[in-house]
């Protein structure tokens, strides 16, 4: 059989740990065997962004703007123990931070729904897509313990000279202040990012804030949302029989609970962060789970959304066997490889891609999975499988569907 071909590389970001072993068995099951795979390598192993002072981690930035696609492994990253166990001269930034940083991009998250591991709300008979708009808010706040009576204020400087100014509240004993912000660019970023990835997946989008106690700042992100949704979306959607959905986030709350899924749940960061958890775990597992961080100009990272399973590695370092799941990290894969073939318009890449994750979903529904699914598989007679036999398994039926 000839190995389908590829014209542009995919960028490659190797990772650490558990996942690193991985990552190396399922190209060399899964990938090489069927596909010319072609690559732009970079190591993003702690050790490598260690010894090229991160400058790797940028590059491998770089290089994803510059060919559109690009393919992450899960990342260690760096805490006060991480810089003993490998000897660190700086505590490196989140890889995944930075690339975010320097793509602008939003990250949007969605449950691998497989037979047999259904979740637990029942109606949901679609994934949930989680779009987290990934800046400010509470997460860049600024935050005062006021000791006793005195009166606070919110104070606006412009770079002329003029000033607002509004009083927060007239303490009369302690309490609490908290500030917050964002920017119009980088609503608008997300916006754009959530309004393009609806229309790559042809998928309704809801977006939900509290406009209406929070009538200037939560306003400002509908706004913005339905201006850029009037002016540069909005046939586009009608013509893909896509619809643009705002609500209040009480509404979207109660309505998700109901709902089939099917959609993209786009949030601001705190709602974003708690909900994405919620459907994370409503779905079973963080191994089943897709990441893709997408930029306002179009560029993709496929990643899982899990991290590097440090447990499972230090056993395997020890020789034992673990049995780590790797469906997340082969629809990374797939998801670009898609991607690329969609961008490059090679028929068979994208088939490829459907195949492969065709092939590891009816491997899990033939009974044969990784010791997480096997503790949540309503299924009866499962087979529990190590890392490696459950990636062989997928490849055995694989080859029957090439
Ligand atoms: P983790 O996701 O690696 O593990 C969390 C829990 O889920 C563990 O109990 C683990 O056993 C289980 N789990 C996760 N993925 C699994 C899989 N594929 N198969 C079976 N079980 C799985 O997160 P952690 O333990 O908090 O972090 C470990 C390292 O990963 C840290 O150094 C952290 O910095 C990094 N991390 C990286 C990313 C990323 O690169 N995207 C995300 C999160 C954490």
């Amino acid at each position: 059989m000839a190995k389908i071909q590829m014209t542009t590389p995919l960028v490659e970001m190797d990772g650490d740990e558990m996942t690193r072993i991985l990552w190396k068995m399922i190209k060399d099951e899964l990938l090489l065997p069927f596909v010319d795979l072609k690559t732009e390598y970079y190591d993003l192993g702690l050790e490598h962004r260690n010894e090229t002072d991160d400058q790797v981690t940028i590059d491998s930035a770089e290089a994803t703007k510059k060919y559109g696609v690009a393919v992450k492994c899960a990342t260690i990253t760096p805490n006060a123990a991480r810089m003993t166990e490998y000897n660190l001269k700086e505590m490196w930034k989140s890889p995944n931070g930075t690339i975010r940083a320097a793509l602008d991009g939003t990250v949007f998250r969605a449950p691998i729904q497989v037979k047999g591991i259904e979740p637990c709300v029942k109606n949901w008979e679609k994934p949930i897509t989680l779009a987290r708009h990934a800046y400010g808010d509470v997460y860049k706040n600024t935050e005062i313990k006021v000791p006793g009576a005195g009166k606070a204020e919110l104070v606006f400087t412009a770079e002329d000279g003029t000033e607002v100014r509004k009083t927060i509240q007239e303490f009369d004993g302690p309490g609490i202040i908290q500030g917050i912000h964002n920017t119009d660019k980088s609503i608008a970023s997300f916006a754009r990012a959530c309004f393009g990835y609806a229309l790559d997946t042809k998928q309704d989008l809801w977006f939900a804030t509290k406009d209406t106690i929070s009538k200037i700042y939560d306003h400002n992100f509908k706004d913005i949302f339905q201006d850029i949704y009037d002016k540069e979306y909005k046939e586009k959607f009608e013509a893909a029989g896509i619809e643009y959905f705002y609500t209040l986030i009480d509404d979207a709350v109660a309505r998700v609970m109901k709902a089939k899924g099917g959609f993209i749940w786009a949030c601001k960061n705190y709602d974003g962060d708690v909900m994405s958890d919620m459907v994370s775990s409503a779905c079973g597992s963080l191994a089943m789970m897709t990441s893709v961080l997408v930029s306002p100009s179009g560029v993709y990272e496929y990643e899982a959304a899990h991290g590097t399973v440090q447990r499972h590695y230090y056993k395997h370092l020890k020789g034992e066997e673990t049995s780590t799941n790797s469906v997340a990290t082969i629809f990374a894969w797939s998801g670009a490889l898609r991607k690329r073939g969609e961008m490059d318009q090679i028929p068979a890449l994208c088939d490829f891609a459907d195949k492969l994750e065709k092939a590891t979903l009816g491997t899990i529904e033939s009974g044969k999975m990784t010791k997480d699914l096997a503790l949540i598989t309503s299924m009866e007679n499962v087979t529990v499988l190590n890392s490696e036999n459950f990636i062989k398994a997928i490849r055995e039926s694989l080859e029957k569907m090439m």
